[in-house]
């Protein structure tokens, strides 16, 4: 399959604009370069005339949000605030850096949320005022009654050195932009050294590095391209915990090369290497850095925390304000930042606003997480973990690859994909 970003993008019925915005959009929609546009306090809604919950993001955790919230709190507004105009399933970006999905089968059209009586707004969040209990958006002001922020992580492309200068020097799988680029990358590689790089933990999808690390041997080994594959980790082992010792036996079974605790400080894009807190001079042929992952820039402004907003695990309430909740990648929680607990966070925090109005809401069970990590196109593994109500993590359990567990995480991902948009 040969790939063209333009034309995928086109393929969706988004056009290119000067090569720099989709659709208004930066086209690699790299959210390390948020947009920074001038501020519009004009109002964009009138004044709520009944309760109100603004919520920040169309992402799993925001979404999951709405659509409890809209049960559970029927004479509530809702209104969801996301500044692209499609929804990305996340788990999918590595189906497509390796091939097994197409773009189409990733992305979704946000009408069928909007047809539960949510309404969603297309804009960037600039800024959240908390004692005006207002939002500034690139399309005007906002007021709200309560605020869910569900913006999902921030890749900050800043703490490594000349990334930002360079940005063409690098492509990885954390947003759709830049696994669009990675996708093409693979594609065009004739053979040499992959480099990938793991963020510090706590980063969105543990095992994702590693999964793309597995995939991409069977990619390169199914086309007959010689890849010498290695991972460069910040951490002192693979991740999460307790699948450490499993994606250490089967990195070594894979022959991908696996070196802990050096965390990647540099590019040098013109000589081709990266350069890592030990002082590690690395060379590449093709290089997949992840950058260290952090909540947008907004919620530090607002003194909301940083570099996750400041909650409260069990009830997602803002340590600050009473009427702020965050759920999801942007929150800080001790919950895996996975779809799975983000989609369990939003319903979670739905009930806690309900409550929050005055709803004789019942308790929502505590958060767990299972995952099903690719080994390969046909085999994942095994991870549960379960936590109690206020984030004590009480038990976790992993098992080796089996093809069972590949095909509950595509039975996964669909059902949770329906349970916002239908089959
Ligand atoms: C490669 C990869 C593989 C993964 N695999 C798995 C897996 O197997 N299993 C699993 O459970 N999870 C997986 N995940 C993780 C999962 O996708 C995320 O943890 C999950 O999407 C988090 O949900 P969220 O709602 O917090 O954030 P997101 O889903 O990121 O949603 C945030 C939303 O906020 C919007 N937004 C951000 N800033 C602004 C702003 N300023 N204004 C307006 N809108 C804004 C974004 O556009 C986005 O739509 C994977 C992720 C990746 C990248």
């Amino acid at each position: 399959m040969k790939i063209s970003r333009r034309g995928l993008l086109k393929g969706l019925g988004i056009s290119m604009a000067g090569g720099i915005f989709v659709n208004g959009l930066p086209a690699r929609m790299a959210s390390g370069g948020e947009m920074k546009m001038p501020k519009v306090p004009r109002p964009l809604l009138p004044s709520p005339s009944r309760k109100r919950v603004v919520i920040l993001g169309g992402g799993y955790s925001g979404l999951y949000c709405a659509i409890t919230l809209r049960d559970l709190a029927p004479d509530s507004e809702i209104i969801v605030v996301e500044k692209y105009p499609l929804f990305v399933s996340g788990p999918s970006h590595i189906d497509f850096v390796a091939g097994l999905k197409h773009l189409d089968e990733i992305t979704r059209s946000y009408d069928p949320v909007a047809g539960r009586n949510i309404t969603l707004i297309r804009s960037e969040v600039m800024e959240v005022v908390p004692d005006e209990k207002m939002v500034i958006t690139s399309s005007g002001l906002i007021e709200y009654n309560f605020l869910v922020i569900s913006t999902g992580i921030r890749i900050a492309d800043e703490d490594v050195l000349n990334l930002i200068e360079q940005p063409a020097s690098n492509a990885h799988a954390w947003e759709l932009g830049e696994t669009v680029e990675m996708r093409k990358r693979v594609e065009a590689f004739k053979g040499g050294k992959i480099v990938l790089t793991v963020p510090p933990a706590p980063f969105k999808c543990p095992p994702g590095p590693y999964e793309v690390a597995c995939l991409l041997r069977e990619y390169f080994d199914n086309k007959k391209v010689k890849a010498e594959i290695a991972i460069l980790d910040a951490n002192d082992k693979p991740q999460p915990g307790p699948l450490a010792q499993k994606w250490t036996a089967v990195l070594e079974a894979r022959n991908i090369k696996y070196m802990p605790n050096n965390k990647v400080i540099e590019i040098n894009a013109a000589g081709k290497q990266i350069i890592t807190d030990k002082g590690e001079k690395v060379g590449y042929d093709l290089v997949s850095i992840i950058p260290p992952n952090k909540a947008a820039t907004f919620i530090k402004e607002a003194g909301l925390g940083d570099p996750f907003v400041d909650v409260d695990p069990a009830t997602f309430k803002s340590k600050k304000y009473d009427n702020i909740f965050a759920v999801g990648d942007c929150a800080k929680v001790p919950y895996t930042k996975s779809a799975f607990t983000a989609a369990l966070q939003g319903k979670n925090v739905a009930h806690y606003v309900a409550r929050a109005m005055g709803l004789d809401v019942k308790e929502p069970a505590p958060i767990i997480n299972i995952c099903y990590p690719y080994v390969s196109s046909k085999e994942s593994l095994m991870v549960r973990v379960e936590w109690d109500k206020d984030g004590k993590m009480l038990k976790a359990e992993a098992d080796d690859p089996k093809k069972d567990y590949a095909t509950s995480r595509a039975a996964w991902e669909s059902g949770l994909i329906n349970g916002l948009f239908g089959a």
